[in-house]
């Protein structure tokens, strides 16, 4: 469970830095930064928009955000830009550093969170994931039960995508499970089918079955989980016995925006176009790629391309006109004719920061997320076992 301690009422209220400019919000931002030097370290996701980033002290995705921040010595207070989980893993990871021995590299420094708290806000709580809030942690304590009235759940290994709540997390440790990324889903799947003969992957379908097909395991062999069909998920048992992997129904509304369609208009329209989408993606979509991969690998990929390629990128739209600007040598196009950017991380804005940056200097945080040292022990368990396969 996280705690929320939302002391507005002391802070002053938000709707006095809602009229403020972009101008005068920004520069109140940066007077705190300077004042508070390395004792604040501001994390921004690589989907927030580009006038939040632009006050970002590291600027990744939110477990190398979190890592980085656990290395930062003098780090007293993290204002995450990114949304809810995130916030959560960084206060593991930052907060638990004696726990997480192996959390970074071995040569790595002693953590930030070393023999002291480091205060982790999140600038607008309203600032959730629709695909973590697919699997509450409710609904996988009752899937795991109903799993066990008809396949033996000691076969099982739970992995949940690091995109989810703690309290997930913390279910896989406590069931001898383990988190993954999408940078490293498949090193993490050959770990559980090392253990275990079936996996149930949360709470993203598409990830777990890319990655799962990837490997080679045929469709039949999978099934979906639905938590809101209380007989067996929508599943028989029949098709259970048969599942290696049991994938729950959940995904990304931004990357389920993207679809093959999209991808048969741009090789239309841009022969020798190279379509690259991230595994957040639908299995079709990723069927018409050209390359499949996590953010990171997506920078790389346009990073150490030639001058003239031409790309249509699948994933969040803040990030693909970042990659446009960033390499006018080549053609970058989103791959959607729509608009799909992350609605919820868009809350954070330039007043949301400002309000909370402004309250953690005078000593009065709000929108702080701490997670319960019980959930925190678990997930750090499966955290623990993510770093030691990948
Ligand atoms: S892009 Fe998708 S998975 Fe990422 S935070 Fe937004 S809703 Fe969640």
């Amino acid at each position: 469970m996280t705690t929320l301690i939302d002391n507005t009422d002391l802070a002053g209220p938000l709707a006095a830095y809602r009229g403020l400019g972009d101008a005068v919000l920004s520069e109140r931002i940066e007077a705190v930064r300077r004042r508070m030097g390395e004792r604040l370290v501001i994390l921004g996701h690589h989907y927030q928009q580009d006038g939040v980033i632009a006050h970002a002290d590291l600027q990744g995705d939110s477990y190398q955000l979190s890592k980085s921040a656990a290395e930062r010595q003098q780090c007293e207070a993290i204002a995450f830009c990114g949304v809810h989980f995130m916030a959560e893993t960084a206060d593991i990871l930052v907060n638990r550093p004696e726990k997480v021995a192996a959390r970074v590299s071995a040569a790595a420094p002693p953590a930030a969170g070393a023999g002291r708290r480091v205060t982790v806000v999140l600038p607008d709580m309203a600032a959730g994931c629709s695909m973590a809030d697919m699997a509450a942690i409710e609904q996988v304590e009752d899937a795991w039960a109903d799993l066990g009235s008809v396949i033996d759940t000691s076969d099982i290994t739970p992995v949940t995508y690091i995109n989810s709540a703690a309290s997930l997390k913390a279910f896989c440790g406590r069931h001898g499970g383990i988190v993954c990324t999408s940078s490293n889903a498949r090193a993490v799947l050959d770990w559980a089918f090392a253990k275990r003969k079936r996996v149930l992957f949360f709470p993203d379908q598409h990830l777990g079955r890319n990655t799962a097909r990837k490997m080679g395991i045929p469709l039949d062999e999978m099934c979906v989980w639905n938590p809101h069909d209380p007989g067996l998920g929508g599943n028989d048992a029949g098709q259970l016995h048969k599942s290696r992997v049991i994938l729950w129904q959940g995904h990304c509304s931004v990357h389920a925006m993207f679809k093959p369609e999209h991808v048969d208009a741009m090789r239309t329209n841009l022969p020798g176009v190279k379509v690259l989408v991230h595994p957040e993606c639908s299995m079709e979509v990723v069927d018409k790629a050209d390359l499949v991969g996590s953010t990171s690998y997506i920078l790389k990929q346009v990073e150490e391309a030639a001058p003239g390629t031409t790309w249509a990128i699948g994933t969040e739209l803040h990030l693909v006109k970042r990659l446009e600007q960033n390499h006018p040598e080549q053609t970058i196009r989103f791959l959607s004719p729509v608009v799909c950017m992350c609605a919820t991380m868009y809350r954070i804005d330039l007043a949301h920061l400002c309000w909370s940056l402004e309250h953690l200097e005078r000593g009065r945080p709000v929108n702080v997320i701490r997670v319960d040292d019980e959930t925190a022990q678990w997930a750090v368990t499966a955290l623990k076992r993510m770093l030691a396969v990948s």
